[in-house]
């Protein structure tokens, strides 16, 4: 079963022109491309939806159910640098972070929630962090996968933190409208309707079939979504710019040994497959999660770069002792990393080389350490 958390901040331009006016705070923001001319709305505070303005609508409608508006035209570097900050931010939880636009993203912490609460937990946390470091709300979803999540995510907007757990899910979808359901425009709407159905529920005694031959495509994705099943899984764009391991504890730790072997456990596999891939890493990565989530993370970079496990671990183990803070302090996940990485020479150059470059690498590690 998959832990699922989306996030979607809240009427994010104005809420960006907002935190860098202090003086139109709390006030009908629209922000629009072309707003002195033929623009549409991109995004209206919450103040400004009250009259009605929407994104997408232009922006001499807006102008005429808001005339005391303040107009901003849009300012996107600063949003997408805001969405970077965000984005980064998310991916200290986990890297399974799909971002969906430049203020919604999924973050997958199956594997990193021992258990359905623990993903909760996890989405307050998301939640917390997003306010503390970008200044800007979000509200938050979090669900057994991505379509419950983005539901939920929109329920209680904005400033919203909604869960919505497999034993509850047929109860909240059985009243809402079939909009809400990914895929379904305006054209789907009024088939549906024409068929007497206007909310989720009342798709469910259709048999998929029907709903197939009907719909095509979109009648699986029908019967599935509007039964709360979805089992799209949160795709990332990987880079190959790290080798990366880490574990989460049964429970949580404080014995250092026990820390130590498994980071040495997680060392060999990620030095393993640094050597697959025939690379070499100069930088090593280690990232501590205390049991109160707060993670940091500690690094080092050489100037040679290596892929020999002794080396690589007489690093993550200095990170390790010398600059985490360990003292009576639980941990419940531990990982390494290893970046900044280049090829391995060749079998050629390997056999010209090698020797040199093992020595030099030694020489770095400090006499006594090994
Ligand atoms: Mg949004």
């Amino acid at each position: 079963m998959r832990k699922i958390i989306h996030v979607d901040m809240d009427a994010f331009f104005a809420s960006v022109e907002e935190l860098d006016n202090p003086e139109v705070r709390g006030k009908a923001v629209i922000v629009g491309g072309g707003i002195e001319g033929r623009g549409v709305v991109s995004s209206a505070s919450y103040e400004a939806r009250k009259y009605g303005v929407k994104s997408a609508m232009p922006i001499s409608r807006a102008r005429k159910l808001c005339p005391h508006g303040i107009f901003l035209e849009v300012r996107m570097e600063r949003y997408i640098e805001i969405s970077i900050q965000l984005m980064r931010l998310l991916k200290d939880f986990t890297p399974l972070v799909e971002p969906v636009s430049v203020d919604e993203a999924f973050l997958d912490v199956t594997d990193i929630a021992r258990d359905f609460a623990e993903a909760v937990e996890i989405g307050k946390q998301v939640k917390k962090k997003i306010k503390a470091e970008t200044g800007l709300t979000a509200s938050v979803g979090v669900a057994t996968n991505k379509f419950l999540a983005k539901l939920a995510s929109g329920l209680k907007k904005p400033d919203g933190f909604v869960v919505i757990t497999d034993e509850e899910k047929e109860n909240i979808l059985k009243d809402l409208p079939v909009s809400e359901i990914l895929g379904v425009g305006k054209v789907t709407e009024k088939a549906l309707h024409a068929m007497g159905i206007s909310t989720i529920g009342q798709l469910w005694p259709i048999p998929q079939e029907e709903l197939v031959e009907r719909f095509g495509k979109l009648g699986r994705v029908l019967y599935y979504l509007s039964r709360g099943i979805d089992n799209s899984p949160v795709v990332t764009v990987w880079e190959p710019k790290s080798v990366a391991r880490s574990c989460t504890f049964e429970r949580d730790i404080k014995d250092l040994r026990v820390i130590r072997r498994q980071l040495y456990d997680l060392t060999e596999d990620v030095v393993k497959q640094l050597k697959e891939m025939n690379l070499r890493a100069k930088t090593i990565t280690i990232k501590v999660r205390y049991s109160n989530f707060r993670t940091i993370t500690r690094s080092i970079t050489i100037d040679t770069p290596t892929d020999l496990l002794s080396a690589v671990w007489h690093y993550a183990d200095m990170l390790l002792r010398e600059k985490v803070e360990l003292k009576d302090r639980a941990i419940r996940l531990i990982g390494v990393s290893l970046s900044s990485l280049v090829q391995a020479p060749s079998v050629e150059q390997l056999h010209l080389f090698e020797e040199e470059m093992r020595s030099e690498e030694i020489a770095t590690i400090p006499k006594g350490m090994e």
